[in-house]
């Protein structure tokens, strides 16, 4: 019987062990015992599932990532560290000398941090488009290009592209299409569904939800998997146990806890529409958002992320940033608690004003990651700093 997303959250558990306890326990061990020379050849020999040691795999960690890969419609996966060391090692184990990438410009700024300062070392290079450029994906392919990469919704400016198109030029030109899923979970998108062949989620966002672990997870096609799995136990990002059996817990409450982040977004994003000091609001599930008509078409809910342009630019953001009372000034999102960031006086604060632009990242741009406290409560506290 095929279960619903709620119910394989909650109910794909590891086996109960002698003890029959109802909750998964932590299973706090680098390594596995064998019965004898033969149970250890075999298990070496993969002639069996099982585990060896927990940089391969753990109970925890193969929890986690069973559920997420259900969640994602995938046929396997593997869990990291951090988001940062899925992205990398994905990469990593895929990727030779001499191959070439195309993505979007607007990714996460450790991404493209990754792509310019490191992957050139070896001869990796990447050529981007902007979110609005889709049309020029196609002329960016070369002969050498294997993976096409994109974010979305994107970070910090909450762009949408288009799953359906961008995975039909991936699948014509024979690309690995790789896609970040963070912003969105796999509760409110499902990149497989449009040809995705990797899903790569930081869970230190949405997925823990509670601001505590740090995480990451790639699911995918199996044989890309193998070629990951073959690399990480080789090389060593692996999720600890613990962070696995706290994220795995989290997986739980996924649902209802997206579906009221959204519920809360969605005020906090009308509130600003009708805010006299706000510029522009960009929230997916607004009918004003440029994508709208994508995002529904791919997304179950618009997400936690709303981004808006305060007036008066760079000192109107420090200033609202300052009288922020309630909500918190923290790099992070995706947390219970509601997190504003003002990136081209923080976060990009380092880019050029041109190359901020490039990502959407305007001078008055503010981003809310809107969280679980009371709507009403959120509001007031914008409000109150919003008045300049
Ligand atoms: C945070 C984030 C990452 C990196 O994840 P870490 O767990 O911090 O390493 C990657 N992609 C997106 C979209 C993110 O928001």
């Amino acid at each position: 019987m095929s279960k619903h997303f709620e119910t394989k959250a909650i109910r794909s558990q590891t086996e109960r062990s002698q003890f029959s306890e109802h909750s998964t326990p932590l299973y706090l061990t680098s390594s596995f015992v064998f019965d004898d020379a033969e149970d250890m050849r075999s298990s070496f020999a993969e002639e069996k599932e099982r585990n060896l040691y927990s940089r391969f795999t753990n109970p925890n960690t193969t929890e986690f990532v069973d559920k997420i890969v259900d969640m994602e419609g995938a046929e396997s996966g593997y869990a990291f560290a951090t988001g940062m060391a899925a992205i990398f090692s994905s990469f990593a184990a895929l990727l030779s000398a001499g191959d070439h990438i195309v993505s979007c410009r607007s990714v996460f700024g450790s991404t493209h941090g990754m792509f310019t300062n490191y992957l050139p070392k070896w001869n990796i290079e990447t050529s981007y488009f902007k979110v609005d450029e889709v049309d020029l994906v196609e002329s960016l392919i070369k002969e050498n290009t294997k993976v096409l990469y994109i974010e979305t919704p994107t970070n910090p400016a909450v762009d949408i592209l288009d799953l359906d198109r961008i995975g039909k030029i991936a699948k014509k030109h024979n690309l690995i299409f790789i896609v970040d899923n963070c912003f969105a979970t796999p509760y409110i998108q499902q990149p497989i569904k449009f040809g995705a062949d990797l899903v790569i989620h930081s869970a230190t966002k949405l997925i823990d939800g509670q601001g505590r672990v740090l995480g990451g997870v790639t699911v995918g096609r199996k044989d890309l998997l193998r070629e990951i799995y073959l690399f990480a136990r080789n090389t060593g990002p692996a999720m600890s146990p613990f962070n696995a059996w706290v994220l795995s817990k989290s997986l739980e409450t996924l649902s209802i806890r997206v579906e009221k982040h959204c519920e809360n977004a969605l005020k906090v994003a009308h509130f600003l529409e009708e805010n006299e000091n706000v510029e522009f609001v960009k929230y997916p599930f607004l009918q004003s958002h440029p994508q709208y008509e994508v995002a529904k078409n791919q997304m179950k809910l618009g997400g936690n992320i709303v981004a808006f342009e305060i007036k008066g630019g760079i000192d109107a953001g420090r200033k609202f940033l300052d009288k922020i009372k309630m909500c918190s000034l923290s790099a992070n999102l995706g947390d219970t608690r509601t997190i504003v960031t003002h990136p081209s006086s923080t976060t990009h604060g380092r880019l050029s004003e041109e190359d901020r632009l490039e990502v959407g990242i305007t001078n008055g741009l503010v981003r809310v990651s809107v969280g679980l406290e009371h709507a009403d409560d959120i509001i007031s506290d914008l409000k109150q700093a919003l008045e300049l």
